[in-house]
């Protein structure tokens, strides 16, 4: 599907940054398993001129988005279960003490979130497509509802009246968030809260993260644009906070508009000559990473099998002599990229390792990273694109 209009104001949204066979993320092979019949797609990011909102020029259809072993699962994650815990520290800090009637978590996932506000919510309701043809976590006291929101209607919920709405990490996949926030300010009780986190992008500009464009995020919120949306679709700000290490993830806290509450604080527009100035740095960088890459010393093996790595692949221009990723989680020992010629590998099973070049392919996971590496103490390390 192509897209031509900005979904936060509706105004004309154009190409900034074209990318060519941008590789799917996500898709790793089992042993035996083959690879799906696409694994790239031509890309664009838009940007719209006036509320600077960016979004992706074409959203693929979810069958060859999630083709592969699409697996992810927040409690698996540490680096998720870390951002939830900052999530579930600003709803304390936005609402503190109060106890909610009926919680609805809109992306619920594997419950991690519904699982942790358990002590201070009533009913609690988790929904999630992933859920359709899967049966969902059985948790006690919470109801799963495998669908898209679109398809939910939230005012007629077992759990009665709404007066919680989380949506963590979400509306960036959804082709209209428009629709969806106003689903849920319609749906919440007059004295609701919804608390929303998304990636943000003006972190993605300042970290020169551009790698974290891929097919799967279809939105790209400033805190201007998300701030726009919101009180385009009838919603008040309450507070909002920033999760630097977390994706610049932006938090925010809003309510059905009553008039009580000042504007949003104001945020910077971003502009077309910002993003390609930044992305023209970005290409510095990652050209630069590509040709140290090329003269490592040898083995050169990754570390962190990231899902997004395809795509820090595509950037650098290929990652030289690397033929294995070592991660830490033994589960994986033995999967494959897809669209990569990699096969992970736990660290114990590759003798060796160390003598040569190691390279920080899970740039979200940097930071333990490095520190087991400042332990391990390899030949040479290399962390792409230089910021943590
Ligand atoms: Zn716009």
């Amino acid at each position: 599907m192509k897209v031509s209009a900005c979904a936060v104001c509706g105004g004309p949204s154009t190409s900034v940054i074209a990318l060519p066979q941008l590789p799917l993320t996500g898709l790793y092979l089992r042993p035996g398993h083959s690879a799906p019949a696409t694994t790239a797609a031509d890309q664009e990011l838009l940007l719209c001129d006036g509320c600077g909102h960016a979004q992706l020029g074409r959203a693929l259809p979810p069958e060859i988005l999630y083709a592969g072993d699409y697996t992810f699962r927040t409690a698996a994650s540490h680096c998720a279960q870390s951002g939830t815990a900052f999530f579930t520290d600003f709803l304390e800090r936005v609402a503190p003490g109060r106890r909610f009637r009926h919680a609805v978590d809109i992306g619920c996932n594997d419950l991690h979130l519904l699982r942790q506000i358990g002590g201070r919510v009533g009913a609690r309701t988790g929904i999630d497509p992933v859920w359709a043809d899967a049966p969902p976590p059985v948790e006690p006291g919470v109801v799963v509802l495998g669908a898209t929101v679109e398809a939910v209607d939230l005012t007629a919920l077992e759990g009665g009246p709404v007066d919680l709405v989380l949506c963590r990490h979400t509306l960036e996949h959804v082709p209209d968030p428009r629709a969806v926030i106003r689903q849920a300010l319609d749906a919440v009780a007059a004295d609701g809260l919804l608390v929303f986190e998304v990636p943000g992008f003006d972190r993605l500009l300042g970290r020169l993260r551009f790698d974290q464009i891929f097919h799967h995020h279809l939105q790209y919120f400033s805190r201007a644009s998300l701030f726009r949306l919101l009180a385009e679709c009838g919603g008040e700000y309450v507070a909002s906070v920033e999760h630097p290490q977390h994706w610049g993830a932006i938090l925010i806290a809003f309510r059905r508009a009553s008039g009580e509450s000042p504007a949003a604080p104001s945020a910077p527009v971003v502009t077309r000559a910002g993003v390609l100035a930044r992305y023209a740095q970005f290409r510095r960088l990652a050209e630069a990473t590509g040709e140290l890459l090329t003269a490592a010393t040898l083995p050169v093996a990754g570390y962190g099998a990231a899902q997004l790595l395809p795509n820090l692949a595509y950037h650098l221009g290929g990652l030289g002599a690397m033929e294995v990723v070592l991660d830490d989680d033994e589960s994986k020992d033995g999967w494959r990229y897809a669209n990569l010629p990699l096969t992970v590998r736990h660290p114990s099973n590759v003798p060796g390792w160390r003598d040569g070049t190691v390279v920080i392919t899970a740039l979200d996971n940097a930071t333990p990273i490095l520190r087991r590496l400042l332990g391990d103490q390899p030949r040479d390390t290399l962390l792409p694109l230089s910021y943590i």
